[in-house]
């Protein structure tokens, strides 16, 4: 019997994010940006050390109280969108307040008005099909964005997208910041980063460097 190796996804990393701040985690595939990412969000715990949303302390909660959590104070955005084929887009968005403890009733407004916040409110019967790339990468932001989170965390959002539909989602993303919400990005790709007013650079599983933009506030 074989048996795999230990790998040290992530090593030593201390990361603070405030409310309000938008930053992009960038570095080279395999630098741990990904574990780091689903650390974040709960959905993989840390062998040791400790995570904190909101300043509660979240590391050892049970599976079902992390579900909970993930459902009222974060929102993720995936490469490949991960729509439901054959929702429609508001349908789509509902599917965010599923955890969130909001009565059906209010649900379908509440997705509308997420849909209309990234430009869609003219798309909101289309299912994913029916919709471009760009189209459903604002549809899954919708989705991330309808439960007012803490922190969103965007996994290469633009990973999948052509260069102008990139540039349009990552534009959005800076506003939704600028309204106030609080974005992590990851990333592998520099320029990206350099769109987001603080880079935390990854290598080997460590935080190598954590740097504010020039211009941007401290
Ligand atoms: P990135 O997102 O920056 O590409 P990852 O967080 O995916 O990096 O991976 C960090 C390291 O951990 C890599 O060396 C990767 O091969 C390893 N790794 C990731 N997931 C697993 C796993 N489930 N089992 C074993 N090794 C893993």
């Amino acid at each position: 019997m074989r048996y795999a190796p230990e790998v040290t996804a992530l090593d030593d990393v201390s990361l603070r994010i405030d409310q309000g701040e938008m930053l992009a985690i960038v570095g080279p595939s395999g630098s741990g940006k990904s574990t780091l990412l689903n650390i974040m969000g709960t959905l993989d715990r840390p062998t040791s050390g400790t995570i904190e949303i909101l300043g509660q302390d979240v590391t050892r909660l049970s599976d079902r109280d992390l579900s909970e959590i993930r459902g009222r104070r974060l929102g993720f955005i995936f490469q490949q969108f991960h729509l439901t084929a054959g929702l429609s887009a508001a349908e789509n968005v509902a599917t965010g307040l599923l955890y969130a403890g909001i009565p059906r009733r209010n649900r379908r407004a509440m997705a509308e008005e997420a849909l209309d916040r990234v430009g869609l409110g003219h798309r909101i019967t289309h299912r994913p099909h029916e919709l471009s790339g760009g189209e459903r990468q604002r549809v899954a932001i919708a989705r991330a964005l309808v439960n007012g989170p803490a922190l969103v965390l965007a996994d290469e959002p633009t990973g999948a997208l052509d260069t102008a539909n990139g540039q349009a989602v990552l534009k959005l993303l800076t506003e939704l910041n600028a309204e106030g919400t609080t974005i992590a990005l990851i990333t592998h790709d520099r320029d990206i980063a350099a769109r987001a007013p603080r880079q935390v650079h990854m290598r080997d599983g460590r935080l190598i460097a954590d740097v504010l933009s020039p211009g941007s506030a401290a």
